[in-house]
């Protein structure tokens, strides 16, 4: 049985998968099916939070298999309202919403944004700001906020009430709340589809004084800067911002399926029938994000901040590399060499690193050993100064 024949006959055409088949892993190694290793540069896009074959993880999600696997969001479930708690306490934020992935978690802060705009503001306050060059789901809404035309062919028309600003730049977005009935601004700190390219801080603490200014909620998408990944526990802390809605997925499953949305003082608004998820909150992926979550303390953040310094350190003069941008462990190597081409060398030397537009993104696990970062660096630092 041919598996990539059988997934090629099979499965919806939307994806150009590498050429490869993972079967198992420890850590920040992993195994295709012919046994090869490979360091995880990858880990799944920033899913794998603490890499692959986590005991923690893998005891915290079986003890919940072992009780009850599902419960529905008629009744009350303990992982999912204790992961909440940590999500506030660690944030400040007052409430939660659990969904199942990224594009979801933004449709609810969407929402929460219009229901706010329309509330307090009146019915048409409902235009969301967003930035070019985002990211923010596939969902038909969440592509009408992803400010790249790109993702909007063959799928016209969009949800109505977004518009783009480019990044770091206040005066456009003043522009354009003056010209819309504008609701919320949506940006992500360190754009990461985008090609890895963090915003300016001054610009953000403009945004958020233009926000406050304006009545609008200012929302900020942590689906893959969340939870440990730029060295802070969500980005926006390393900002120095309050934002009213934090969206984040991805890494808080570490692997499992989840997207959460935290709502601030301003934007808990919701009443019972506004919002619904039949898995949202299932206490599998909760009680996983639970052990997640609790590991990312000062320590480990220290950790990939050390990682990230060694990162650049050996990145930026290297032979070949033109620049190096992102936080923590997202970072985005813009090389002279084709990218497509540095991450198939990489990967037939045994190290697994993705694309970000045309640069070379490199997202690994949280603890992954230095040894092996230090590993992968060398071989990737070689396939660039080919
Ligand atoms: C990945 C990503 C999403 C979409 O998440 P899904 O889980 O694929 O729906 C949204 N926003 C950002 C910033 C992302 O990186």
């Amino acid at each position: 049985m041919n598996i990539i024949q059988l997934d090629k006959q099979y499965i919806a055409g939307t994806y150009a998968r590498f050429p490869l088949q993972l079967e198992r892993g420890e850590g920040s190694l992993v195994y295709d099916t012919d046994g090869k290793e490979y360091i995880d540069l990858a880990t799944g896009i920033a899913v794998n939070a603490f890499g692959v074959g986590d005991k923690e993880w893998i005891a915290a999600v079986s003890a919940q298999l072992g009780k009850i696997q599902h419960t529905s969001n008629l009744y009350y479930s303990e992982p999912c309202a204790l992961l909440a708690k940590e999500l506030c306490t660690r944030t400040g934020m007052k409430k939660v919403f659990f969904s199942n992935s990224g594009a979801e978690a933004n449709e609810c802060a969407i929402k929460a944004a219009r229901h706010y705009g329309q509330t307090k503001k009146g019915k048409e306050y409902s235009t969301v700001i967003t930035l070019k060059n985002s990211f923010h789901g596939r969902t038909i809404t969440t592509l009408s906020a992803t400010g790249q035309d790109v993702f909007h062919e063959y799928f016209t028309p969009m949800t109505e009430g977004f518009v783009h600003a480019a990044p770091n730049d206040l005066d456009e977005v003043k522009a354009l709340v003056k010209a819309h009935k504008c609701c919320a601004v949506m940006i992500e700190l360190v754009q990461g589809e985008g090609g890895v390219t963090a915003l300016d801080p001054a610009y953000v603490k403009g945004l958020e004084t233009l926000a406050r200014q304006e009545d609008l909620l200012l929302i900020v998408d942590e689906v893959q800067t969340g939870n440990g990944r730029t060295g802070e526990l969500y980005a926006y802390m390393g900002y120095g911002i309050s934002p009213d809605v934090v969206t984040t997925a991805k890494g808080l499953g570490g692997g499992l399926p989840i997207g959460a949305t935290m709502l601030g003082e301003r934007a808990d608004l919701f009443t019972p029938g506004m919002n619904g998820s039949t898995f949202g909150g299932n206490p599998v992926a909760c009680a996983g994000a639970i052990s997640i979550l609790r590991r990312i303390d000062e320590t480990l953040l220290q950790e990939v901040r050390e990682k990230s310094a060694y990162i650049f350190t050996e990145l930026q003069n290297a032979k070949g590399v033109k620049s190096v941008t992102g936080k923590g462990l997202m970072i985005g190597v813009e090389c002279e060499k084709d990218a497509g081409k540095v991450i198939s060398a990489c990967m037939e030397r045994g190290v697994l690193v993705i694309k970000a537009k045309q640069k070379v993104r490199l997202l690994p696990a949280l603890n992954i050993p230095m040894e092996l970062l230090k590993k992968a660096i060398k071989t990737l630092k070689e396939v660039i100064e080919e």
